[in-house]
């Protein structure tokens, strides 16, 4: 069972006399420096000298430097900057990396397929809140908190755990809940959801289904609407309620076909594929192609990117979209999903 650690159970003195670094001012970095900062703790962020994040940051009341400088008065440097480039500037701080320091994660892949490999005189630690910087940001300004995953790699003062959970709290993530799990897990789990179901998954099944309709002669409009936009919906039900408010939500005959007919779609042929995607994460294998694909400046990613970009149903969603009044935007209530 997981352990759960929240407000209560954490001591804040561990971060007393600390300095955290956090390199790096854009999703995370920001949210990160200004939590920590308003819940008193001393903070400088590390960023390049030409960097547009300067200006934002100092305007903030925080104090910036070069990473360097940064982990060089810090004692605990919390790695905020893009995956791929964290190798290059972890290069910048390791000579800066004193006897009982803390460097902390927000994503375990540079540690677990060792891109990066800190000297075993510092603690390794990962805090990563499970959602977009902005709303770590904007939860902790409501005096709320968002839930976020501890995890110890290297622990060489035997307070690494303390300290990151004190630096949970420092950003707001004890408020919320903070769960244990390492470096390994996290990063395989989150490597695996995102390409077999999250991201790669579910963007592949809404464009087969849109190919099949538009294939079989129906109109791009039908098409988009059944496959993509009703998306939203669903996923809000299940998001609220599980499989099951889902179930109960869609009509008998919705919930007969789905039910019938889902495995038929998602067979043992997607199981296998599944089984070999995490295969790939697991051996490190994904981990070497993205490692090589950076270097050779996103050959793939760049053609994949422009290739998706100019899929049929972008430019029928960006048609369709013009012509409704989503929600959020119709000040009548009724008004807001109407076509004008
Ligand atoms: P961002 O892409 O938002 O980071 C942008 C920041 O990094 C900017 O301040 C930018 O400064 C700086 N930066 C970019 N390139 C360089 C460079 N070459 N050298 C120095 N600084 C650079 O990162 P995220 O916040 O998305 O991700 C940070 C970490 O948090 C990652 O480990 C990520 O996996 C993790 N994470 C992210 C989540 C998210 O929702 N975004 C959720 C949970 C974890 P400049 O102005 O100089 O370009
Ligand atoms: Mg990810
Ligand atoms: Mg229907």
């Amino acid at each position: 069972t997981t352990e759960i650690h929240y407000e209560e159970d954490v001591d804040e003195s561990h971060l007393a006399n600390s300095t955290v670094a956090v390199l790096g001012y854009g999703s995370q970095g920001h949210a990160h420096a200004l939590n920590l900062h308003e819940s008193g703790v001393d903070v400088i962020v590390g960023l390049r000298e030409n960097s547009s994040s300067r200006e934002p940051a100092r305007a903030e009341g925080l104090e910036v430097a070069t990473a360097a400088e940064a982990a060089k008065q810090a004692d605990i440097v919390s790695v905020l900057v893009p995956d791929t480039v964290q190798p290059a500037v972890y290069e910048e701080i390791e000579p800066h990396l004193e006897e009982g320091d803390t460097l902390q994660f927000a994503h375990g892949f540079n540690i677990h397929y060792n891109q990066i490999r800190p000297p075993e005189h510092v603690d390794v630690t990962m805090i990563a809140p499970k959602s977009p910087g902005h709303l770590v940001r904007r939860n902790y300004e409501r005096g709320e908190g968002t839930p976020g995953l501890l995890a110890v790699y290297q622990d060489t003062t035997g307070d690494a755990k303390e300290r990151a959970l004190a630096y949970a709290k420092g950003i707001g993530c004890a408020r919320a809940g903070v769960v244990e799990t390492t470096f390994r897990e996290e990063t395989e789990t989150d490597l695996f959801g995102e390409q077999a179901v999250l991201c790669g998954g579910i963007a592949e099944l809404i464009k087969v289904g849109y190919e099949t309709l538009v294939d079989a002669g129906y109109s791009e409009e039908m098409a988009y609407f059944e496959c993509m936009n009703e998306m939203k919906l669903i996923v809000d039900l299940m998001y609220e309620g599980g499989l099951g408010a889902m179930w109960d939500s869609v009509s008998d005959t919705a919930e007969y076909g789905g039910l019938t007919r889902g495995d038929e779609i998602i067979d043992d042929n997607v199981r296998a594929n599944m089984d070999e995607v995490l295969e790939q994460v697991q051996n490190g294998e994904f981990a070497t192609e993205w490692v090589a694909e950076n270097q050779a400046n996103r050959p793939v990613y760049t053609q994949l990117n422009q290739a998706e970009k100019d899929h049929e149903i972008e430019e029928v969603g960006e048609r369709l979209r013009a012509l409704f009044a989503w929600e959020g935007e119709g000040e009548d209530e009724d008004e807001k999903t109407r076509v004008q």
